[in-house]
């Protein structure tokens, strides 16, 4: 029996980064009353993230069943944008570029020839350049670029335009939004009924979906043995401008392992050119740091030169929703009706297609489908509630 109540909404969304937003879009399609609540939807570390949806290079040892959705969700992204794109009226600057991983020392290379040997072994496909292939390919690589690995499925998608697209996406399809904090669940009966919210007002769900990213850990009134064990891992990122003079800068995100930090640069077809990222354990700290700034910079010139040239448009950083294995949570807790739908770390924009698709089945069916059922919140805590029968 799917659970409506009168005074309320079918569903209660928790938070409208991207990963609440896709949520709640998908939810209101299989024609469930969804309400989300957000002081700032659209915002969160979808402002930040330079939105590569790079399955095959992000690919590490021990993260076998994690790369199994993300390339579900990876083959979803053509549709899924062209989906979003007619229901939103808005471009969401997917673009089909490949990407090209390259080693710029000995040691470098040998890091990459390892990640070329897990690719085959898993059956991706990439294929490794040597040094002048790869200048070929990008001319303003830098020259001591001693080989790489082209891979031509890893694409991008520009994650503010994704927010934004799905915001509207939303509102068009009647999702409710209610512009503040969450600041409590409430908890009836031993279940999950909806949230007070920071203004007093009281929202009553018959489900509840916890979509709060880095902060998912830290809602008032969950049980504590349900909390999610999500924690924010920073990262700093740049922003520069391609004057249509130096166009094509390059042509396909180019990434590397440089002294042992990964560096990208992420070409987007407006000119944006996103430099990207420190990788930092600081809490919920934000700050733009002279240090950060200054080994981004230093790291990208010395795989591309050229981009010193360039303007600095912008500098920010963000919060990951990082869980302990990686990968996300996905689906119901031991507490009745309260699901997770959060720990999507450094590939939420990835999994934005088939975390939708999973979370809708889930709330209109009462079933998470076969692709994400190995990352159900069970593995971090108790036993899941039993399953609940859909209307
Ligand atoms: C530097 C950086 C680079 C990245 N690059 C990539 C990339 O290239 N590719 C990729 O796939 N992913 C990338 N990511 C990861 C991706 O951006 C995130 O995984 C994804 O955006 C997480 O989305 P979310 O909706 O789960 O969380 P968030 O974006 O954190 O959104 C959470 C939302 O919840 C709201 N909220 C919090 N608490 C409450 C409350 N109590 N009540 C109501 N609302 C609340 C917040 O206001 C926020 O809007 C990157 C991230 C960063 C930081």
């Amino acid at each position: 029996m799917r659970i409506r109540r009168t005074d309320g909404s079918d569903v209660l969304v928790i938070g409208g980064g991207i990963i609440g937003l896709v949520t709640a879009w998908r939810a209101a399609q299989r024609g469930l009353a969804v309400a989300l609540a957000d002081p700032e939807p659209g915002g969160g570390a979808a402002r930040v993230a330079a939105g590569m949806l790079a399955a095959v290079t992000e690919l590490h040892y021990g993260e076998e069943t994690l790369l199994g959705l993300n390339l579900a969700s990876a083959e979803r992204f053509a549709a899924f944008t062209a989906e979003l794109e007619e229901a939103s009226g808005r471009d969401i600057g997917f673009r089909a570029c490949g990407t090209l991983a390259v080693a710029l020392d000995a040691d470098d290379r040998a890091h990459l020839r390892e990640l070329h040997e897990l690719q085959r072994r898993s059956g991706l496909e990439s294929e490794w350049l040597t040094g002048r292939e790869c200048r070929r390919l990008e001319p303003m690589l830098a020259p001591g670029v001693r080989g790489g690995l082209r891979v031509d499925g890893d694409h991008q998608v520009d994650p503010r335009r994704l927010a934004a697209a799905l915001l509207t996406a939303c509102e068009r399809a009647g999702v409710l939004f209610h512009r503040r904090r969450a600041d409590r669940l409430s908890v009836v009966a031993d279940r999950a009924a909806g949230a007070v919210l920071d203004d007093g007002t009281e929202v009553a769900a018959g489900q509840v979906v916890l979509a709060a990213g880095s902060l998912s850990g830290r809602l008032a009134g969950v049980p504590a043995h349900v909390l999610p064990p999500v924690r924010p891992v920073k990262g700093q990122v740049l922003r520069l401008t391609v004057p249509p003079a130096y166009a094509p800068f390059l042509s396909r995100t180019v990434r590397a392992v440089v002294r042992g930090s990964h560096i990208y640069l992420v070409p987007r077809e407006n000119g944006e050119l996103v430099v990207g990222a420190t990788t930092e354990e600081m809490g919920w700290d934000t700050t733009v740091t002279a240090g950060g700034v200054y080994e981004l910079l230093r790291d990208a010139h010395e795989l591309v030169p050229g981009i010193t040239e360039l303007p600095l448009t912008e500098t920010r950083a963000g919060l990951r929703p990082a869980s302990p294995d990686n990968a996300p949570l996905l689906g119901r807790t031991a507490l009745p009706g309260l699901h997770l739908a959060t720990g999507h770390g450094r590939n939420g924009v990835l999994l934005t297609p088939v975390t939708g698709d999973a979370m809708a089945s889930l709330l209109a069916d009462g079933e998470l489908p076969e692709a994400a059922r190995p990352f159900s919140p069970g593995r971090f805590s108790p036993a899941p509630a039993p399953q609940e029968q859909p209307a």
